[in-house]
């Protein structure tokens, strides 16, 4: 016998309101989740309308007095239906309960008061009107007399209004509603976050964009859903050509949901599309309120919006004739969820598109390894734009070895050529923009005179600095001393590297005393409105040097900057994971293409200790594909992402001792159920070895099938269900994606 989860309302707060419901044998094949069914329901069985959100073998409900399924109502396009299939595959595949998968999927309602406006209208014709008036005033009914008075030369009024000003009380209204005088009507209005904005400027798209534009299109109008990597260089017009299809798709009454990295950095596009698609268009910005973001899927379920733009949560909209999702920087790690259902935004677009028959669209000037890895593989079909919209030329790229400059003398932050260049562009009037990457730095140990950096020799990762003194592989956990002596050319200048962008804005004030600077990182957006604030005045040449973190490098499009400086690349060359090169590669590729966006060409300097790096050398001549196949190299020796599948299992626990007692605990677990094809990596310290008061430890899995991994998540949970008590400490599991 098969018992079925039914959920009869499908709002936030009744989701863990389910009824068990037995599903009589001859209707067992059509019984999947998400299905909509008609059940009987209380004392009176009543018939209500249900969707299935689990089935299983057994119930705690009492087996006598269970009831069947009344029917299955043959509507499996249904966009709730569609919605908890969904949950259900991230469930099953990432995860999680069927409840916090289900609340990730559907739009919050927080207990919102819906806004509404009344509206008073006369019922009866103006004569009429003016005869009753007569009546009211005869009988000394003032306020009657003063609202029809009103109502006689405007026909319709405002509730607040006539309240607020002509002071008729709800009662007054409510008998001249009965009398059949007026009509009392009310419409719900939704809070429209986006703001008024100008139409753009017309463009006509280039050959290669219209290319691109057809193929989807194309494909669509043969009702071909397919999913798409847009591979194209910086600047080379992809907002456009997302525009354009976006544009096609809507006139053929679909909708199109487009992903973006993060709003605050990335509002100038956000404008585009609100400028060109105006009311059609609402936006999810984290400046909503509750409230505001229900309404705003509200409004895209009645279809009174086409076009989502928002971050990964964008992803669930509800509307109902979905026809293609777009996302821009595929290659963010922004798409990562950092809450269970752990889900990367990129797959689940595709399930979800999968479900509904539409397309998806993934955008990059620098796709991530694995989405390239996927479109070589046929997963999806690759367009690219090579050349930048208006042919302008890619900027030209410098790398400066900052060993030599030790050597020559200079033990400044800046190389002679970037200190050159910066005096030039100052007296030109032209803006510069200075990028130090900090993300994923883990204080790595490196050898300023000739280069070298101490790696882990089972996992060629850098090993990190570690509070003990030691150094320390993340991976799997395999530590040395601390140097104090280059070991390959003996320099004393080993160490650990220390710069932040507050230290880097002292010393090129200190540099270049009549430059005008702004800032952009962490500290300095902490306000509501930061991050606009500081590119709107950058924009408009309120400062001559625009110093930041990776924040600066997100899809800016500033006209007059024409040198882009990045103050040492290999921080992030130099991170503890092993996509540490990916990560240098996009960030030089997109912090170049800030430059020369505009009519003037730009120049771009690379300050580095290790200038033959691949990830360094394929950045400084835009190649890409080399890139990509160089990396896919290392990835296929070390067996990681793409080419292998990984899994990362963390312990976290307050009590140093008990997460290591657990840790050999998993490890003995493991070893002895002798899972099949699966490596299994560490216990190791994290990364972020203490967060939040709590440690934390990690151990890697990787085998050749995702399939596999899943058992392995499974069997973990299990393991992990006998020892969280006596160990005091929880565990986070992650499917590792790049
Ligand atoms: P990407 O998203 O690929 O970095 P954008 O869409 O931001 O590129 O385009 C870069 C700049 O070129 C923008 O200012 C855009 O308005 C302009 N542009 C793009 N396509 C065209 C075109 N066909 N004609 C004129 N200008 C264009
Ligand atoms: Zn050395
Ligand atoms: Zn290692």
């Amino acid at each position: 016998m098969k018992y079925a989860s039914i959920i009869i309302d499908i709002v936030h707060e009744k989701l863990d309101k389910t009824f068990d419901y037995s599903v009589p044998a001859y209707m067992e094949e059509e019984a999947v989740v998400g299905a909509q069914v008609v059940i009987p329901f209380g004392r009176g069985n009543r018939r209500v309308n249900g969707f299935i959100i689990d089935i299983t073998d057994k119930t705690e409900y009492d087996k006598d007095r269970i009831k069947d399924i009344l029917e299955i109502s043959d509507n499996k396009t249904a966009l709730e239906s569609q919605l908890i299939s969904l949950a259900y595959q991230m469930k099953k595949k990432y995860g999680s309960t069927m409840i916090q998968a289900l609340r990730v999927v559907l739009p919050v309602k927080n207990k919102v008061r819906e806004l509404s406006e009344e509206t008073v209208s006369l019922k009866v014709d103006r004569a009429m009107a003016k005869e009753i008036l007569l009546e009211y005033k005869r009988k000394k009914h003032t306020a009657k007399a003063r609202l029809l008075e009103s109502l006689i030369e405007q026909k319709s009024m405002n509730m607040k209004y006539i309240k607020k000003q002509l002071l008729v009380t709800s009662s007054t209204i409510q008998l001249m509603e009965t009398d059949g005088v007026i009509t009392c009507e009310s419409e719900r209005i939704f809070r429209n976050p986006t703001e008024e904005y100008k139409t753009d400027k017309k463009i006509i798209l280039n050959k290669s964009q219209k290319a691109v534009v057809d193929t989807v299109i194309d494909d669509f109008d043969n009702n071909i859903y397919k999913n798409y990597l847009l591979h194209g260089v910086t600047g080379s017009g992809k907002t456009e050509v997302y525009i354009k299809i976006i544009e096609n798709i809507v006139e053929r009454g679909k909708q199109a949901i487009v992903l973006i990295p993060e709003i605050a950095l990335t509002f100038q596009t956000v404008k585009r599309f609100m400028a060109h698609f105006g009311d059609k268009v609402s936006v999810l910005h984290s400046r909503l309120s509750a409230g505001e973001r229900y309404d705003q899927m509200q409004r895209a379920k009645i279809g009174e919006i086409q076009i989502m733009i928002g971050p990964r949560s964008a992803l669930f909209t509800p509307f109902t004739n979905l026809g293609i999702i777009i996302i821009d920087e595929e290659h963010e790690s922004s798409y990562k969820s950092e809450v269970t259902p752990k889900y990367h935004a990129r797959d689940v677009a595709i399930d979800r598109a999968a479900l509904c028959n539409a397309s998806v669209l993934l955008g990059s000037a620098t796709p991530s390894v694995e989405t390239y890895y996927h479109a070589q593989c046929g997963m999806y079909k690759l367009l690219e734009l090579k050349s930048r919209a208006l042919e302008q030329s890619l900027p030209k790229i410098y790398v400066e070895d900052m060993r030599e400059e030790l050597n020559l003398g200079n033990r400044s932050i800046f190389s002679s050529r970037l200190k050159h260049l910066i005096i030039e562009r100052l007296e030109k009037k032209q803006q510069i923009m200075l990028f130090l990457n900090r993300r994923g730095y883990a204080g790595f140990v490196s050898c300023r005179s000739c280069g070298f950096v101490i790696k882990c020799p089972h996992c060629d990762v850098t090993l990190s600095q570690h509070r003990n003194g030691k150094l320390i592989c993340h991976y799997c956990g395999y530590e040395i001393n601390n140097l104090t002596e280059c070991p390959v050319c003996s320099s004393k200048y080993i160490s650990g590297f220390r710069a932040g962008t507050q230290q880097i804005e002292t010393l090129v004030n200190k540099e270049f005393p009549s430059a005008k600077i702004l800032r952009m990182d962490m500290d300095t957006t902490k306000g509501k409105r930061g991050h606009e604030d500081i590119v709107r005045a950058f924009t408009n040449r309120e400062a001559d040097i625009l110093i930041g973190t990776q924040m600066i490098v997100k899809g800016h499009d500033f006209h007059n900057v024409t040198l882009v400086g990045i103050l040492a690349a290999d921080l992030s060359l130099n991170s503890a994971l092993y996509t540490g090169s990916e990560r240098t590669f996009q960030l030089l590729v997109q912090a170049a293409g800030r430059a020369g966006r505009g009519e003037l060409p730009g120049e771009v300097v690379i300050q580095t200790y290790n200038p033959k790096h691949y990830s360094i050398e394929c950045a400084a001549k835009h190649d890409y594909i080399k890139f990509y196949n160089k990396e896919l190299d290392y990835r296929k020796v070390l067996n990681y992402p793409p080419i292998g599948k990984m899994l990362e299992f963390y312990l976290i626990s307050e009590d140093e001792e008990l997460i290591c007692k657990a840790a050999s605990y998993v490890k003995f677990q493991v070893l002895a159920a002798d899972i099949d094809d699966v490596q299994m990596i560490g216990p190791a310290p994290a990364v972020i070895y203490k967060l939040q008061d709590m440690y934390r430890q990690v151990f890697y899995f990787k085998c050749s099938e995702e399939k596999l991994l899943i058992k392995v998540r499974e069997y973990l949970e299990r393991v992990a269900g006998h020892f969280m008590d006596k160990y005091k400490c929880k565990i986070c599991i992650q499917f590792d994606f790049c």
